[in-house]
């Protein structure tokens, strides 16, 4: 590619000192808490799997959640460097030293294990021994409560007392000011690490501590010691197994070791602060440079998490991203494409933790162009924009609509409101911007509202099914033997259900598969001597497996045993679906590249559906060859294997993993012929033949750069080839010609249609022509203005323009009004020989005047306009209110 410029290695140095590179940072903590006994998990997703309490990861123990809530998962200590998104602070981003969008958090965490004392002690080693900052140059804080706190760095870690500063239920509890407000659950006092930049920065005062804002002393770690259950009325319960949550900003921790002011001019940032300084014409401001170089890592991370830019949820906040970018891009004379050239530069930076980022630039720069490209487009067509929108108010000022207006520019066109508030400016136009704030206020907690969604997690406790677990052992049977845990019906278990009763069963261990991973849940029968209990579908919740029903017959009650029947038929359809599936993604990638990556997807009995990135339509070719190396793997009749293995060896041997599990000791690999391994948990055909037939029935985009297929298999895919055999025979017989003659016949039937098309319109054209004569007899003079005003039905509006501009040729001084009914619409145009215009006379005005006459509205030119309406009957009307009009001109 012609745009990436070689790079010299980059150092980072202060004076002749080489300083340690953020990548180190990382590194050392993770070893710091691996030697401590720590778990070290990979960093969760942006997107957060199953928690749709947020659109994105904002810290690192999001994550956890179950954890905290004392689920077992193995581990009580756990370290990991998450990254994280947030927009809750995207005004300041590039403003101040240390706001971000996108960032890695570095964190340890305990589960009922160590607490504060360890944690404060861990925290003080890892800053002044491991990383050897100046204890001099360190503060603490603590909640103002929290003596236990304040006796160990008092006593044990010897920090002087007027370095520890005591802060209140804003700052140092979290969540902040719980205790009064809320929410209820898990809670506690934090206790934060302050660094020292020494009095040359900030606000100079004696007595500045880390309390000033002044920018002097930098937050560097927050721990937070949860050690407390609010209840209703704020009521703080301790907890009886305490957690420990803490948060390091990598890139404040990195600014503090390599002796900066701000986070932008560490490792982290400054190459690609530098590159865009390098791509803009005019002198940038820092401010603008590190806005964007936040911003960019956001994009990047965001979509190499499978979010793509659109007009909601999460694909907003990437869009939005692209179009701030832009904006400030445009600012600085870069009126074309840019900010794609910075994703090498990005992924350079964080190729270390993120590998793939290298591989998958090319794709990533290409969705990226696609969305500048287009919001560029609009950008140029804003004049036409603002002119179509705000003209109306240059003579009659409406701020508040004006405001309004403004924010639908801004919310579905992307135009920031300076651009906006520039042309009204220009113009004239005043614009109420209390009004586009509030727009803007209704809708952000519109959009909080959608995306604080009821998640399952929490509910799990509500069913009261903490520590309960379901065996799965439906891969290789369909029958087995079970008893009942547990039954619950609305919410509640209950002891008994008898016949007709909806509810749900847990059993000790079940052959029904739940749904997940995208793959429908079964439905069969649970049975008890001729007691049936109906199950029409299976979920999961944690380890439970719940089975969705109603009792057909008989009763049933907790302890009772059972056998649990699936049905048969329906899961090997679904068997069908989800091996097919697997072969789909293995012949996408060959076709149409590596890149090619899962972004959702179905498997139900009667059909399945794929989503997956892919920036370029896909050709008929292609889709023929799809589908035949598909139908080539079924052929084949290639066996499946599944292997248990750890997820790092699974990663070794290059497993595809869609939301794979992170910490579950073993993972499943599906393993089919020697061309796909996926990590699945789902239930598969044992070989492909079984699929016997299958057959893509649709593709198409539903969102920029993401493609879907929706695929049939088996009965299904048989049953659709019969039906699309029977309607050509029906077509064939119906054009009375063989099957092999059909295209031809349309083809010719079609151009016979547009011959007999093209005539009626040349004889519509000479009805015309002869009309005109009638037309001109008809004038009425008025205020000595000609009127011609006539109902010539069966014409559309081209036919009446046609009319209106052959009268306008053969005679002057006149306004013509031709209208016709169409069904129930009217139709009307308004015409105005030139020498009329030169009165000042206006058909713009006219018709819409006239226009509401007929239930309508209307607009055009001042020589020629149009308007439809839904009140035909109103016509003559429409006319005696033009000739009023015109009469009452002076
Ligand atoms: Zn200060
Ligand atoms: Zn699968």
């Amino acid at each position: 590619m012609l745009w990436r410029k070689k790079r010299s290695s980059i150092e980072i140095r202060n004076g002749s000192k080489v300083l340690m590179k953020a990548d180190i940072l990382r590194q050392k903590f993770l070893d710091f808490f691996k030697a401590e006994k720590h778990k070290i998990v990979d960093s969760d997703s942006l997107v957060p799997k199953d928690d749709p309490t947020v659109l994105f990861t904002p810290a690192g123990m999001n994550q956890f959640k179950r954890q905290f809530l004392g689920y077992l998962s193995g581990f009580t200590r756990v370290a990991t460097a998450q990254r994280c998104l947030r927009t809750d602070d995207l005004d300041k981003v590039g403003k101040t030293p240390g706001h971000h969008t996108f960032f890695e958090m570095l964190g340890n965490f305990s589960f009922g294990d160590y607490f504060k004392e360890e944690a404060i002690a861990f925290a003080w080693e890892f800053l002044t021994d491991e990383l050897k900052i100046a204890k001099e140059r360190l503060w603490v804080s603590i909640y103002k409560d929290d003596d236990e706190a304040y006796k160990i760095w008092k006593g044990k870690i010897k920090v002087p007392e007027n370095k520890i500063i005591k802060l209140g239920d804003k700052e140092n509890f979290w969540p902040s000011e719980a205790k009064t407000k809320g929410p209820n659950g898990p809670c506690g006092p934090c206790s934060e690490i302050f660094f020292d930049q020494g009095n040359a920065v900030g606000c100079g005062r004696p007595d500045c501590g880390p309390a000033c804002n002044c920018g002097r002393f930098v937050e560097i770690w927050n721990l937070v010691f949860t050690q407390f259950n609010r209840r209703e009325g704020g009521i703080l319960e301790p907890l009886p197994k305490k957690n420990i949550d803490t948060g390091m900003g990598l890139e404040r921790l990195a600014a503090v070791i390599q002796g900066v002011h701000t986070n932008f001019e560490t490792d982290l940032f400054k190459p690609i602060v530098e590159e865009v300084a390098l791509g803009v014409a005019r002198s940038p401001k820092n401010e603008t440079l590190y806005a964007i170089a936040d911003h960019i890592r956001a994009i990047v991370f965001a979509i190499s998490d499978g979010v793509l830019p659109s007009n909601d949820g999460r694909g907003y906040v990437v869009r939005k991203l692209i179009r701030r970018c832009s904006v400030h891009l445009w600012g600085m004379g870069i009126e074309k494409p840019f900010l794609y050239k910075l994703v090498p530069a990005v992924a350079q930076i964080m190729k270390v933790p993120y590998p793939e980022l290298l591989r998958r630039r090319e794709n990533i720069s290409e969705i990226i162009l696609a969305e500048e490209k287009s919001f560029i487009s609009t950008f140029h067509s804003s004049e036409n924009l603002f002119n179509e929108k705000f003209n109306v108010f240059i003579n009659k000022p409406d701020p508040d609509q004006v405001g309004k207006i403004a924010f639908v520019l801004y919310d579905t066109y992307g135009i920031p409101l300076e651009l906006t508030q520039d042309w009204l400016d220009k113009h004239n136009i005043q614009i109420s911007q209390e009004t586009f704030n509030k727009e803007l206020e209704e809708q952000k907690n519109r959009s909080k509202l959608q995306s604080a969604m009821k998640g399952d997690v929490f509910d799990i406790k509500e069913l009261h099914l903490a520590g309960a677990k379901t065996n799965f052992s439906g891969y290789a049977k369909y029958e087995a033997k079970a008893k009942i845990l547990k039954i619950i019906k609305e919410n509640a278990p209950v002891k008994k259900i008898t016949k007709g009763e909806e509810a749900k069963i847990i059993l000790d261990k079940t052959v029904f598969y739940p749904e997940s991973g995208g793959q429908v849940g079964d439905t069969g029968e649970l049975v008890k001597g001729k007691n049936i209990f109906q199950v029409t579908d299976t979920q999961k919740f944690d380890k439970v497996i719940v089975h969705k029903g109603i009792v057909k017959d008989g009763s049933f009650k907790t302890s009772d045993e059972l056998k649990s029947c699936v049905d048969i038929e329906r899961r090997l359809s679904i068997a069908r679906n989800h091996t097919a599936t697997h072969l789909l993604q293995a012949a996408l990638r060959k076709v149409l590249g590596v890149h090619v990556q899962q972004q959702g997807s179905l498997v139900a009995f009667d059909r399945l559906r794929f989503d997956f990135t892919h920036f370029k339509d896909i050709t008929r070719d292609e889709i023929d060859r799809i589908e035949e190396i598909v139908n080539s793997y079924i052929i084949n009749n290639d066996s499946l294997k599944t292997k248990m293995m750890t997820l790092s060896e699974a990663k070794k041997q290059g497993a595809l993993a869609f939301f794979g599990e992170k910490y579950e000791t073993k993972v499943r690999m599906v393993l089919v012929g020697d061309f796909s391994k996926e990590l699945c948990g789902g239930t598969h055909l044992d070989s492909t033949g079984s699929i016997g037939i299958f057959k893509i029935v649709q593709e198409g985009s539903v969102a920029s750069g993401v493609r879907r297929i929706e695929a049939v298999t088996g009965t299904f895919a048989y049953k659709m080839i019969k039906d699309q055999q029977r309607l050509i025979s029906d077509v064939s017989s119906v054009l009375n010609v063989p099957k092999e003659n059909i295209i031809a016949e349309l083809k010719k039937g079609l151009a016979y249609t547009k011959e007999i098309e093209k005539q009626l319109h040349s004889q519509k054209l000479d009805n015309i022509q002869e009309s005109i004569p009638i037309l001109l007899k008809k004038a009425e003079a008025i205020n000595n203005i000609n009127i011609i005003t006539a109902i010539e039905n069966n014409r559309d509006m081209d036919l009446l323009r046609r009319a209106v501009d052959m009268v306008k040729q053969q005679t002057n001084n006149t306004v013509i009004a031709l209208a016709s009914q169409d069904g129930p619409r009217a139709l009307l145009v308004i015409g105005i020989t030139p020498d009329l215009l030169a009165r000042g006379l206006d058909a713009s005005i006219l018709i819409r005047a006239v226009a509401k006459v007929i239930g309508g509205s209307g607009g055009g030119r001042k020589d020629f306009a149009q308007a439809g309406g839904n009140k035909p009957e109103n016509l003559e009307k429409a006319f005696q209110e033009l000739k009023n009009i015109i009469g009452n001109l002076k």
